[in-house]
């Protein structure tokens, strides 16, 4: 049974830059705090140029296929984001792509399957470790979460939203962490008692899966 399509793909991609554009300048101000005051610019900046590409019209393969349209958003965001949020990103959805196989659909398990290989991609680029202070804290927790759900019985909707709690869980759990990848980690023990700001955005970009796949894109 198909569980995700274009359509939903579409409605993430746009949910997630509509939410780094509301949230650009709160994303800055805590890489302020432990880094170098860019991560909502940065991201902002990605987000933008993906959906100029979007909606430029001649997607090609990217408005038929849910691989495509993928690869068209990792490359867009290695491109254009500096700092180093952007090559992991794009690897996330690169790895999505590589992951999903060319067409319009796919089912949980093999949705489910495209998001892992997207954070295993982070893991392979970056090399962080849980607890490290990283967007893959929040990562982590919620492919464990979604994975769970889905070997339980349950539906995508479940699985994501259960995903969304546990992000959001790991992303408030890096607020007592120390650094130790990245720009906040030359801070040492005063990175402590900040929350990261990569992993405030990946759990912005899976509440914006979650919510996508409730509203049907
Ligand atoms: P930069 O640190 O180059 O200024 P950003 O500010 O855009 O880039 O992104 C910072 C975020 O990137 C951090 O909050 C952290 O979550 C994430 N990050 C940095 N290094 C790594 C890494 N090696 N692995 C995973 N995430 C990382
Ligand atoms: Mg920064």
């Amino acid at each position: 049974m198909a569980d995700v399509d274009l359509s939903v793909l579409t409605g993430w991609i746009r949910e997630f830059a509509r939410v780094i554009g509301e949230n650009a300048q709160y994303l800055t101000e805590l890489d302020a705090a432990i880094g170098d005051a860019d991560h909502g610019i940065n991201m902002n900046r990605g987000m933008t140029a993906v959906l100029e590409a979007l909606d430029s019209g001649d997607g090609g393969a990217a408005s038929t296929d849910m691989s495509a349209l993928c690869k068209q958003v990792g490359m867009t965001l290695v491109k254009s984001v500096g700092g180093a949020s952007g090559p992991l990103y794009g690897t996330f959805f690169l790895r999505m792509a590589g992951a999903l196989g060319a067409g319009e659909s796919a089912d949980a398990a093999d949705f489910g399957k495209a998001l892992r290989a997207g954070v295993e991609g982070v893991v392979q680029r970056g090399r962080a470790e849980a607890g490290d202070k990283t967007m893959f804290d929040a990562l982590a927790p919620a492919l464990d979460a979604l994975d769970a759900a889905l070997a339980s019985g349950g539906g995508l909707a479940t699985a994501l939203a259960d995903a969304t709690v546990a992000a959001e869980k790991g992303r408030d759990a890096t607020e007592s962490m120390v650094a130790r990848k990245g720009r906040a980690s030359y801070l040492g023990q005063r990175s402590v008692g900040h929350v990261d700001p990569g992993a405030t955005s990946a759990a912005m970009l899976i509440a914006a899966v979650a919510s996508a796949f409730a509203t049907g894109g």
